[in-house]
């Protein structure tokens, strides 16, 4: 429209200069070219209108479009609102989050014991939150005659020492008796490679052979059902160190796998009457 305007102005600029009869002239042609601006216009603007149309398709497709967005975005949030609540549960196939299973069994056949956990340090109890617990793990102390506590010290201890980086969810006593050093939801440094999905049990042993005596085994027992009630395992999930890195530990089930065995089918048993 602007070089319209322009040439507008030159022809009435070109109209001042003209005398009476060039104008006649003029006349005539300047009717016709309005004639073709007036069509040009019109030209124009049916052009402009066409596209007005189809600008209001396309913002009608585009409302569509919209539509199609919201939808979408209302998916998205609802899956994003049923699978964070899985997470927070736990729950799932999907998700690895520490859960405990919870009910009467579970409390009714906690075994006795003394809840003594460590310090928070990075040497024994790094606070690191343990995912879905998958397995148990059983330990022998490889430290003869040495009692639940002394070992729940030497793991304590650890903090000024610095020796190591060692600890256990329990320990069982050669009297039996059960201490708790790190809650089940935190890692304990125990079974290398899966202490983020395993709880730990160390076990006392009289001598150097590694075997257990009968109090201590009753206790192992015990607890082992128990924590496979909360943490929903059988006593198939019962493992030994030496199956995650081959480590002689404990020592008296790796040199006789069978005993192994009869423990495994001993927890079975236990965890059957707990049920
Ligand atoms: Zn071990």
């Amino acid at each position: 429209m602007e070089q319209f305007r322009e040439l507008e102005e030159d022809l009435s600029a070109l109209f001042l200069t003209l005398d009476k009869k060039s104008l006649r002239n003029l006349g005539s042609f300047f009717k016709k070219q309005t004639r073709f601006f007036d069509y040009n216009r019109r030209k124009l603007q049916d052009e402009k209108g066409n596209n007005d149309v189809r600008k209001t398709r396309q913002r009608r497709r585009g409302n569509g479009r919209g539509g199609l967005m919201k939808a979408g975005l209302l998916v998205l949030m609802i899956l994003v609102f049923v699978l964070g609540g899985m997470k927070l549960a736990g729950a799932g196939p999907f998700f690895d989050g520490y859960r405990e299973m919870e009910g009467e069994a579970v409390d009714a056949f906690r075994p006795d014991m003394t809840v003594d956990l460590l310090t928070p340090n990075s040497y024994s109890r790094p606070e690191t939150g343990t995912s879905r617990i998958r397995n148990i793990v059983l330990h022998y102390t490889a430290n003869p005659g040495a009692t639940a506590k002394q070992n729940r010290d030497y793991f304590e201890g650890l903090k000024d020492t610095h020796l190591t980086k060692a600890s256990s969810h329990f320990i069982v006593g050669l009297d039996g008796e059960i201490v708790q050093c790190i809650p089940t939801w935190e890692v304990a440094y125990a079974s290398n490679n899966r202490n983020g999905d395993t709880v730990s049990i160390e076990c006392c042993h009289p001598d150097e052979s590694g075997s257990f005596n009968q109090k201590t085994y009753d206790s192992m027992v015990r607890l082992s059902a128990w924590l496979c009630l909360k943490f929903n395992l059988t006593e198939n999930d019962l493992i030994r160190h030496y199956d995650v890195t081959g480590k002689i530990c404990p020592k008296y089930f790796v040199d006789y796998p069978e005993k192994w065995t009869q423990f495994q089918a001993d927890v079975g048993k236990m965890l059957e009457k707990m049920r």
